[in-house]
């Protein structure tokens, strides 16, 4: 019986979801409304749906056949991710380009768009062809047996559009390589043609069929022919017919071509062929041979005309803002033809660079933040998209690795061309098995709850031969790679053989390793458990769906078993803390603790979560009151930790609960020193004081009374138009019901849309001098739910429900004695308004420099209040830099950016800075920042994203 994705395809072709999904984005149809077939079939041309990247947004992956791409496409790319989306694009392991974030309404737009410059994303996804990609540099290279650019495309002809082979019973990966060294990527495609010449010289390729990287792992068979370039279509076709009809389509996970192949063997395809094709095929046996090392795409590489230059680019895990692809896209013009290629490795390249304008060329792409000189970690590490926007991710992946890099760096590790690979699930698409290391993400079950960890695979890749790697510890808690890493590229430095490569060296070992251990004890399959149902699961990966209560793949949890436990690096038994006679107990080590993410720990028997926030470590109890979720996974925002299971919200530095209020957890003192994190055990009734509330309400950190939030219905006073989409709602606070005590703080609003009451987070742009009113000033999302509602239905007098105060991104006087810098951009003007005013009202005389950065003059918001307190205010210095201005703008030009803040401020290192603004802005700002001199303790960042400012 076919599988369930059989029978909707039956229902309805994945092409014939074009008017359905037309209707939906005129009618701004919301993702949970939209029939979960339909979201799969819009999958052919190139939609996927993001259940994570709320509020239901979608990306588009574009095919790059064969990785040409023009100057042309390249921005309409470009602008598309940043009219539309996320503002970022990125590169695929199969040379795709994705871009993140898009709503429902400009899918039709995306696609038109795509269409004008001659790209599609038709069939990218579900049971289809993907992108065939060549060698990145066809047509360049001087010592290239042939250009299959030309072959890519035609077999991509043979089936966009095509209603038979798009509806394949699973995905088909087929590459070509033309030139004579053939990387391990070759080995996992379930078609590849790979260059060589025949005994009498001419031209063929060599076959290799069914290769797998997924759930399956399987090296591709070698097809015992040769083919020659002008029948590479039909044989391609001939295979896609056999695929399509004789390939299984009665489970999922046994349908791939591997699985075809398995049944009929090599000499059933060769026997297709025969009766398929109206041409014998050329005999062959000889097998081919992988290159000795990985491709070299970054840096520059002279063409085949020697006056003709390649430039490498390195994307750091193939991740690009929208600003460096439309810059590479005008770079390639200037410097180059127009022309540029996406990489298999997730980089780029700019190509046909005159020798002349090398330097040019690079000194352009240097001041994009892109450089050819990528160190061994940027050239050695892949990731896939993972848990950020990824459906089915088991974990996060691309900051992860961003981290472990960061940890290698510090270890002052060398790689030496060691490859490393992270995946967030068993479907390897950073291809962690053909990886010198490979990760692949899961959930590990560690004290209350579970942890995001990775299995380690070593010993994958190309060294003469193309291996799958082998497990070396399954289940390692994240926060334990940098070590774990750190020894075994340690370990192969000091012990290899001469000439051995890491992988080798990592193969025999491990071989010779289970051999041993499988004599001993039977290998133990993993047991796998729903947290959804408790359904386990006894096999090497989690299933796609639990089958018990299909809940996604990462619920499931491997249960520790003795491989695991031993797996896994445990705080303890990493260090050799000393005794210490003040009370503190050692915890973990402090180069485990990062800001963006929690780690359980367990000291003397009590199970507390640390926290780094602003620098500071915090330690609370692990798990959350309300179902014992582990709070070390949650979101930590401006020192708040958002339980991962109910949104529960804590403040990390008390233990207060701040959402919903009075379900405190208990805080503990903390120590750093000498890189250790210690606690101390307080008994309950001494603990708790630090979030009891005083008798005002108020709760007492350090000097500080930090306001307890509530949760109150006020009343709607005013609305008041302050620009094109732009309005403050004046809520009457009269009694002071939300204890407004610091600015910058925002609260939780609960808008009663058609059906349904959603809360979303709205900075207080009012100063807490201001009452009776509470100002909540807001930007429409014309694509959302909540700001048009609010713009168009809410009139003074209605009352709605508020929680709040909350968040840390808030000016403390009693704690910030410097002077202060507040940078925002667009709507992210809010909490520094609210910070300037409270200067103004309560006569605080701190040096004070505002910059702000808009579009175009119109979109200035605030500037005439801004430009009086500027007037008004001795130190108050007042700067505007406009990205679009109009030609009798005079001012600063181009987005707000680090050279701008930087040329504004003098004094940068004695500042106290609050920044507000898009994440890559900050960050870069923010590094620049501790680079000039500035405490990393005083510099505040506050996400600029659609949840706090433009709600949905
Ligand atoms: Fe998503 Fe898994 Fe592929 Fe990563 S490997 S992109 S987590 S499906």
């Amino acid at each position: 019986m076919a599988n369930p994705v059989e029978a909707w395809k039956t229902d309805k072709h994945g092409l014939d979801v074009w008017p359905d999904l037309e209707r939906y984005a005129a009618q701004h149809t919301p993702m949970n409304k939209i029939d979960t077939s339909d979201l799969e079939r819009m999958k052919w041309y190139g939609f996927f749906y993001r259940k994570r990247d709320t509020p239901g947004r979608y990306m588009n992956r574009i095919r790059i056949t064969a990785g040409e791409l023009t100057s042309q496409q390249a921005k309409e790319i470009a602008y598309v991710a940043y009219q539309l989306g996320h503002g970022i694009v990125d590169i695929t392991t199969r040379a795709n380009l994705q871009v993140q974030g898009l709503g429902i309404e400009h899918l039709p737009e995306v696609a038109r768009r795509l269409n004008r410059v001659g790209l599609t994303s038709k069939q990218t996804g579900h049971d289809n062809i993907r992108n065939v990609f060549a060698h990145p540099f066809s047509g360049l290279l001087p010592d290239e047996l042939i250009d299959t650019r030309k072959l890519c495309h035609e077999i991509t002809d043979l089936f966009i559009d095509s209603r038979e082979f798009s509806d394949l019973p699973r995905k088909l990966n087929i590459c070509l390589n033309g030139s004579a060294q053939h990387s391990a990527h070759f080995w996992t495609q379930d078609i590849s043609y790979l260059a060589t010449r025949n005994s009498r010289g001419n031209l063929r390729f060599q076959v290799l069929l069914a290769g797998t990287q997924g759930q399956n792992p399987h090296l591709a068979w070698h097809m015992p022919v040769l083919v020659a370039p002008d029948r590479v279509v039909e044989v391609t076709r001939a295979i896609l017919d056999l695929f399509r009809t004789r390939g299984s389509r009665e489970k999922r996970n046994a349908a791939r071509l591997c699985f075809l192949v398995k049944e009929i063997g090599i000499d059933g395809v060769m026997q297709w062929l025969g009766e398929y094709l109206p041409f014998p095929l050329e005999p062959c046996v000889t097998k081919p041979e992988p290159a000795v090392t990985h491709d070299e795409l970054i840096g520059w590489f002279r063409q085949r005309d020697p006056n003709l230059w390649t430039m490498g680019i390195s994307v750091p895990l193939g991740r690009m803002t929208w600003r460096q692809l439309e810059g590479l896209a005008v770079l390639s013009k200037r410097w180059g033809d127009g022309q540029l290629r996406t990489t298999h490795e997730q980089g780029i390249a700019v190509i046909n660079v005159a020798h002349f304008h090398k330097d040019a060329a690079a000194t352009d792409a240097a001041a994009l933040g892109l450089s050819l000189h990528a160190d061994p970690f940027e050239m050695n590490t892949m990731a896939c998209t993972g848990s950020q926007f990824c459906n089915i991710a088991v974990t996060e992946t691309k900051g992860h690795m961003f981290r472990l890099i960061d940890n290698l760096r510090k270890k002052s590790l060398k790689l030496h061309g060691i490859r490393i690979h992270m995946s967030g699930c068993p479907s390897s698409c950073a291809q962690h098995f053909t990886a010198d290391i490979g990760l692949k993400g899961v959930r590990v079950r560690r004290l209350v709850g579970t942890r995001e960890g990775f299995d380690v695979f070593l010993g994958g890749g190309v060294a003469g031969e193309v291996q799958m790697g082998l497990p070396y510890r399954f289940g390692v808690d994240v926060d334990q790679l940098p070590t774990l890493i750190d020894q075994v590229v340690s370990e192969y430095y000091q012990n290899h053989l001469e000439g051995q490569a890491f992988s080798a060296y990592w193969r025999d070992k491990l071989r010779a390793e289970q051999a041993a251990k499988v004599e001993e004890t039977q290998y133990r399959t993993p047991t796998w458990m729903c947290e959804g149902c408790r359904y386990e699961h006894h096999a090497e990966d989690p299933p796609v769906f639990c089958p018990s209560c299909a809940g996604l793949r990462r619920r499931f949890v491997r249960l520790d078993d003795s491989d695991a436990a031993g797996a896994a690096v445990s705080p303890a038994a990493d260090t050799t803390a000393p005794e210490r006679e003040d009370g503190f107990l050692f915890a973990a080590m402090e180069i485990d603790l990062t800001e963006s993410e929690g780690r359980s720990v367990e000291v003397a028997g009590n199970e507390m979560a640390l926290f780094r926030v602003d620098g500071q470590v915090h330690a609370i109890d692990a798990a959350c009151p309300h179902e014992g979720a582990p709070l070390a996974q949650g979101e930590i925002k401006n020192g708040t930790i958002t339980c991962p299971w109910h949104g529960w919200a804590f403040n990390t530095c008390t233990g207060c609960s701040l959402d919903p209020p009075g379900h405190d957890v208990r805080a503990y003192p903390t120590l750093v020193e000498d890189g250790r994190i210690f606690v101390k055990l307080v008994a309950t009734d001494t603990a708790s004081p630090v979030c009891k509330p005083a008798a005002n309400g108020s709760i007492k950190r350090g000097g500080t009374p930090l306001a307890r939030p509530v949760e109150v219905e006020l009343r709607l006073a005013d609305v008041i138009p302050e620009a094109p989409g732009v309005k403050t709602f004046r809520f009457d606070n009269g009694d002071g019901q939300i204890p407004h005590d610091l600015p910058g703080r925002f609260v939780k609003l609960c808008v009663p849309t058609d059906g349904d009451h959603l809360w979303r987070s709205f900075t207080i742009s009012s100063s807490p001098t201001s009452r009776p009113w509470l100002d909540l000033t807001i930007k429409r999302n014309p694509g959302g739910i909540v700001t048009p509602y609010l713009f168009e239905h809410l009139k003074p007098g209605a009352t709605l429900k508020m929680k709040g105060p909350q968040g840390n991104f808030c000016f403390d006087p009693e704690k910030h004695s410097e002077p202060l810098a507040l940078v925002s951009a667009g709507s992210g003007i809010t909490p520094m308004l609210s910070i300037a005013r409270y200067l103004r009202d309560t006569g605080i005389r701190r040096p004070c420099a505002f910059l702000y950065g808009a579009r175009s003059a119109a979109d200035v918001l605030f500037c005439t209040e801004v430009q009086r307190l500027a007037d008004d205010l001795p130190s108050f210095h007042y700067a505007v830099t406009l990205s679009q201005p109009e030609a009798s703008w005079l001012g600063p030009r181009g987005r707000i950016d680090v050279p701008f803040a930087l040329e504004e401020i003098s004094d940068v290192a004695a500042r106290r800075w609050f920044l507000c603004g898009p994440d890559d802005f900050m960050d870069s700002l923010r590094a620049e920042l501790i680079e000039a001199g500035v405490e990393p303790t005083r510099i505040h960042t506050e996400q600029f994203h659609a949840a706090q400012f433009l709600a949905s």
